[in-house]
């Protein structure tokens, strides 16, 4: 039972005269329900990985199929759709927009959805842990922990399946952290399946699968148990 699937996917790109194989076959599956991590070192190929989980991206090659419909040929609108509506991104930059509240924020992607739902957007700030007193607040006069808090709130506008996570501590001090991973397990645990990237191998005691990229490839699939064991 798989949310999204990736089957020899390729991406190649070209910047110049200089093409660069980010991903040079990759294969997974992942699971309904899981925590997945996708670890290894920088350049490796995760963030691209991630975006074409998401159809934030396409691959140059090979099949992408997220909720059981299949991504291949589909237009840019047919594949925002998708987004939309099956996948959340947390950023490690958070992105939100600064021009807005922190509530607008939140109601942005409804409102692209056509769904919008003021008290659903608070119930959702109120999840992550964000206090009422910020809620009128641009983003600029927040802490990162509680600017990432947003960005999850953010995510789950749309109550989607996956929530895709692009080093989504990478900002944050370890406490931060913490609280962000603790977060992300709640949401797993409420039945949200979670994807996320990091570089931190400190981190993936939170997942239950890990996967290792190395050179646009999927060197290793392991337990957390399995990696900590190494390192
Ligand atoms: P990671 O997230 O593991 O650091 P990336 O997916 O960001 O890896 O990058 C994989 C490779 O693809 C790197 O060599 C990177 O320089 C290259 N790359 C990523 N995005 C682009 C892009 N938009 N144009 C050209 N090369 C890119
Ligand atoms: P945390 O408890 O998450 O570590 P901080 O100690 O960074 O948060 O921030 C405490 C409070 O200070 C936050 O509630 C936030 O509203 C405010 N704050 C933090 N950083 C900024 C900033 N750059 N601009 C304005 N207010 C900030």
């Amino acid at each position: 039972n798989y949310v999204i699937r990736l089957e020899n996917v390729r991406k190649v790109y070209n910047s110049g005269s200089v093409k660069v194989e980010a991903l040079k076959g990759v294969s997974l599956g992942v699971k309904n329900g899981e925590f997945l991590m996708i670890v290894g070192p920088s350049g490796s190929g995760k963030s691209t990985l991630l975006h074409i989980m998401g159809a934030l991206d396409t691959p140059t090659s090979g099949r992408v199929e997220i909720a059981g419909k299949d991504m291949t040929n589909l237009s840019d609108e047919e594949l925002a759709e998708i987004r939309n509506k099956y996948v959340g991104f947390v950023f490690q930059q958070y992105n939100l927009i600064e021009s807005l509240t922190v509530l607008e924020n939140v109601m942005f992607p409804m409102t692209l959805a056509g769904e919008e739902d003021e008290e659903r957007a608070k119930d959702l700030l109120r999840k992550v842990g964000l206090k009422e007193e910020h809620f009128d607040k641009f983003p600029s006069q927040l802490s990162g922990g509680e600017q990432q808090r947003v960005a999850i709130a953010r995510a789950l506008a749309n109550d989607p399946e996956v929530i895709l996570a692009d080093e989504p501590t990478g900002q944050l001090d370890t406490k931060n952290s913490q609280r962000i991973m603790k977060l992300l397990e709640k949401l797993n645990d409420s039945g949200h399946t979670i994807v996320m990237v990091t570089h931190d191998l400190s981190l993936v005691r939170w997942a239950d699968r890990v996967i290792l990229l190395r050179d646009g490839r999927i060197e290793r699939e392991m337990s957390p148990e399995e990696l900590d064991a190494e390192v």
